[in-house]
């Protein structure tokens, strides 16, 4: 079904954030997706069976339990420290993006296999749009994947509510896992947007709450970060729309220990510039 431009009555395709006749704007291509009536009725329907069955067992509550820490969910990104430090005391950086960064000649691209891989699977998500797509995880107490650095970015939400939509899993894990080939649908029932995260979270992990789940276990319940293994790492994927600058950083978590004797330097850098911008940093 398209999109008919409400300022000119022309069509507009689904990847495109603006009419191609007026130029006004018709949404998040990203959000939008997970906004179509099919996505939608697909995740209430897995997240309704969910509660069935925690229903079932006697675990409702439980469940319950787990679904308000998951309304209150937030984005993070884990970057290393050079990358903090440039972004967080550079009032003009924009966070980019791989594809946008080798393009810019920024950055060199991953190994051949990791580069082909990445640009695969982002097409195939996202077409023409893929290099709009910023990613961050779903991040319950702010930590997030250590195997991208040892610090996290929380986001603020007002930066990102409107233009973010979520991903079940990790793209690569997603294609893989339900064995999407190029060209073919993707399965529906596996995002949402932000609004409806709890949903999706509920969805994916309600068979790992029970009686015996403790509330401390819900954050790594949520997202699970190995010792550095990005294949091993469990989480919900968020894509965000567009570029955002350091003012879209909300506060920093990571380890004022870790590193060598010049990075805390470095370190207490970044900080005095959380500071005096009214940003928190979270000790680990
Ligand atoms: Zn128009």
């Amino acid at each position: 079904m398209m999109l008919i431009c409400n300022n000119c009555g022309s069509n507009v395709l689904d990847n495109m954030e603006h009419c191609p006749t007026c130029h006004t704007f018709v949404g998040f291509p990203n959000v939008r997706a997970a906004e179509r009536k099919e996505e939608i009725d697909a995740l209430e329907s897995r997240y309704q069976q969910a509660i069935k069955a925690a229903e079932a067992d006697g675990f409702h509550q439980c469940l319950k339990s787990f679904e308000d820490s998951m309304k209150k969910t937030c984005a993070v990104i884990n970057v290393d420290l050079d990358y903090l430090q440039h972004f967080i005391t550079t009032d003009k950086a924009l966070y980019s993006n791989y594809s946008l960064q080798v393009r810019g000649e920024v950055r060199k691209p991953a190994m051949d296999q990791d580069d082909k891989a990445r640009r695969t699977v982002e097409s195939m998500l996202f077409g023409s749009y893929a290099e709009e797509i910023r990613y961050a995880a779903l991040s319950l107490d702010g930590a997030g994947l250590r195997s991208y650095g040892p610090y996290a970015m929380k986001l603020r939400e007002i930066a990102i509510s409107k233009r973010a939509s979520l991903l079940e899993d990790n793209s690569y894990h997603f294609i893989e896992k339900h064995n999407i080939r190029c060209g073919k649908p993707i399965p529906v029932g596996y995002m949402s947007t932000w609004q409806e995260r709890y949903k999706l979270a509920v969805s994916k992990l309600a068979d790992r709450i029970s009686s015996v789940t403790s509330e401390e276990e819900y954050a790594r319940i949520l997202l699970l970060f190995s010792g550095g293994d990005r294949k091993t790492d469990d989480y919900i994927e968020i894509h965000i729309y567009g570029s955002f600058d350091n003012r879209a950083v909300e506060s920093v978590r990571g380890k004022s220990s870790a590193g060598k004797k010049h990075e805390h330097a470095l370190l207490a850098t970044v900080k005095e510039y959380l500071v005096k911008a009214g940003k928190e940093w979270i000790e680990e």
